[in-house]
């Protein structure tokens, strides 16, 4: 388990320099809806006392700093945003590479870090995968049993130094690792795995997929991430 932990930190740390790769370049981006201003010279506001104008600062009114904030705002949730798109086809295509092998074990055993309580909250607040997740998926009486049905993959789980809680649960229509309702299984289930972000049982053969498209996913992610923060300091 040791070696397992070590390369979670291994992927944080490569998430990290992802992470300021990604802010580098945006940053770079935006640089090209900078104004042209001297603030030295500036008689714009005499109160302003501004002399390296940044991005995420308050400018007064007739500020030509405040268009490059709303540029940089169109920017990210337009042109940049299709770009991000682009790079989800790429990583959802590759996905087409690999097909399932019907090993069962995301029916047998599925992880979650809410509860069935907070999923139920969640899924009543009108959010579709809880509604979908809860339609087929019921928790574990314990830990024991979730162990039980996939040792490796739960201990996994288990070890992983993780900031938030897991919640095992499993599907009851899953028969010698088969659909017993395939034609009528949720959206959730014809798309798994979706994210090649998260852990997938060993077993699956999709990991393979996972592995060739993480560093691409984590840059993805990154980008979303930082685009959500110019959003939320910006709008
Ligand atoms: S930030 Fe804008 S308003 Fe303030 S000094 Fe610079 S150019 Fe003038
Ligand atoms: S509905 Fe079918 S595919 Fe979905 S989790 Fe249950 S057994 Fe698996
Ligand atoms: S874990 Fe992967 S290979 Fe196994 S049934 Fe699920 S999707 Fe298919």
């Amino acid at each position: 388990m040791d070696d397992l932990n070590s390369q979670y930190e291994q992927l944080k740390s490569r998430y990290k320099d992802i992470f300021i790769e990604a802010a580098q370049s945006i940053r770079s981006e935006i640089e090209k809806f900078r104004p042209e201003v001297s603030c030295k010279s500036c008689s714009i506001d005499k109160n302003c006392k501004i002399e390296n104008p940044d991005i995420f600062m308050e400018f007064p009114d007739k500020c030509p700093c405040r268009e490059w904030q709303s540029k940089t705002l169109s920017f990210l949730g337009g042109e940049y945003k299709q770009k991000l798109r682009g790079i989800y086809k790429k990583i959802m295509e590759a996905r087409e590479l690999y097909s399932c092998e019907k090993c069962g074990a995301c029916c047998r055993l599925a992880v979650s870090e809410f509860s069935p309580i907070q999923l139920k909250q969640k899924a009543m607040r009108g959010d579709n995968f809880a509604k979908q997740f809860l339609s087929v998926f019921v928790p574990y009486e314990n830990e024991e049993d979730a162990r039980a049905a996939l040792p490796e993959y739960f201990d996994l789980l288990e070890n992983l130094d993780l900031d938030t809680r897991n919640y095992y649960y499993h599907c009851n229509k899953v028969v010698d690792n088969l659909c017993s309702d395939y034609e009528n299984r949720p959206e959730i289930c014809k798309e798994f795995p979706a994210n090649p972000l998260k852990l997938l049982p060993p077993s699956c053969s999709f990991c393979k997929w996972r592995e060739s498209v993480n560093k691409l996913a984590m840059s993805l992610q990154a980008r979303i991430d930082i685009i959500d923060f110019y959003k939320q300091k910006l709008s």
